[in-house]
């Protein structure tokens, strides 16, 4: 085979298949065969709204086999041919305080807001050789400064496809959060971000995890609850604050975790609410660029730590790697539904609740050669 195919963002909501030489593989280089690309939330905005204008082969959460591996690449990273393994999409500099730390995710080398050469899988344009930086393609060029991790035995590649959720939930609710032994924690949202947060703070400890979603999130939070939930609380139904102070005797909860999707304002004022009286923490994500009326006021003097939900390190990601190897959980709820190649524009669709994509889809899986 010369030619690999793959989907390509041509423009606002649109996908193309289109074909690519097969990448000539250098000493420090190697070339992954795909196996899974995860599909979040994230990428309903990025497939929507694009940031560049440039053709894109989307896809950042990436698992497959290493086809080739150039002398370098294996004797440098450990990687030889048929490894299976994820592929973080931060494409790091190797040099800088971040990388040295394993928090690729702030180097400036990845950072495609700042920096217009940035490297990123699922970010960067298909017109830069050897082009093939998404993950939605049956093949993905790894150059030397690519993050590899391994996927360990027993973990299937759909079953991996999970990592990048997971390791959010490592990093937002355990490092960002501070959640552990006997903490009371609100998660908002039940898609894969805050059914992924339910798994690891229950496996850390916490002893209250209450999940909100609305009408159409039931079957969600029916799966929020089996992955050990403590209470989940319909937003369309009843009063969320209302019901949290009877859940919580008034006392509010230690940490909220926002993981809802267009919702607005509405979490992070009810986060601030819901925490408790004095030093709770909220880690959020951000999607409106203003907040009117920021309660600035309620915020300080409740003591409040607001922490921004940035991804993942490279610790997060191995930690949920173990995670999804102890198979503790039953994970296969999340693994809802597989795509292919042919069809990226559904299952963006299906994973962003739009019309025309398929229902109740919670992790989608973009399996190329399926
Ligand atoms: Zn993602
Ligand atoms: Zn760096």
């Amino acid at each position: 085979m010369t030619n690999v195919l793959a989907a390509v963002r041509t423009a606002p909501s649109t996908t193309e298949i289109r074909e690519y030489p097969m990448p000539e593989i250098g000493p420090d280089e190697a070339l992954m065969k795909m196996e899974v690309a995860g599909i979040c939330g994230t990428d309903v905005k990025l497939y929507k709204t694009p940031p560049t204008k440039a053709p894109v082969i989307m896809g950042h959460e990436n698992i497959g086999y290493i086809a080739k591996a150039g002398r370098e690449f294996t004797r440098r990273k450990g990687f030889k041919e048929g490894d299976l393994v994820f592929v973080e999409h931060y494409v790091m500099c190797g040099k800088c305080e971040w990388c040295h730390k394993g928090e690729y995710r702030h180097c400036e080398a990845t950072d495609w807001r700042t920096n217009p050469d940035g490297i990123r899988y699922g970010y960067t344009s298909a017109e830069r050789a050897p082009h093939l930086w998404g993950g939605f393609s049956q093949y993905v060029f790894l150059p030397w400064n690519a993050v590899v991790h391994r996927v360990p035995a027993g973990v299937s590649p759909e079953l991996a496809g999970l990592v990048t959720p997971m390791a959010n939930g490592v990093e937002w609710s355990l490092f960002d959060g501070g959640v552990g032994y006997d903490s009371t924690v609100l998660i908002q949202g039940p898609g894969q971000q805050g059914l992924s947060q339910t798994v690891i703070c229950k496996q850390a400890g916490a002893s209250l995890i209450i999940v909100t979603g609305t009408a159409k999130d039931r079957a969600r939070l029916e799966v929020a609850k089996s992955l050990g939930a403590d209470y989940v609380i319909d937003v369309n139904a009843e009063d969320p604050l209302a019901r949290i102070n009877e859940i919580t005797g008034g006392k509010g909860v230690d940490v909220v975790l926002d993981c809802t999707a267009g919702a607005g304002t509405i979490p992070i004022t009810l986060g601030i609410e819901a925490l408790k009286r004095k030093g709770g923490t909220m880690v959020v994500q951000g999607e409106m660029a203003e907040f009117p009326n920021w309660p600035l006021g309620k915020m300080t003097v409740k003591f409040i730590t607001i922490k921004s939900a940035r991804g993942h390190s490279y610790r997060a990601c191995e930690l949920a790697l173990a995670q999804l190897a102890s198979k503790r959980f039953d994970l296969d709820q999340i693994t809802t539904h597989r795509f292919g190649l042919g069809e990226v524009d559904l299952a963006i669709r299906s994973v962003g609740n739009q019309e025309g994509g398929v229902k109740d889809v919670i992790h989608a899986s973009l399996m190329p050669w399926l």
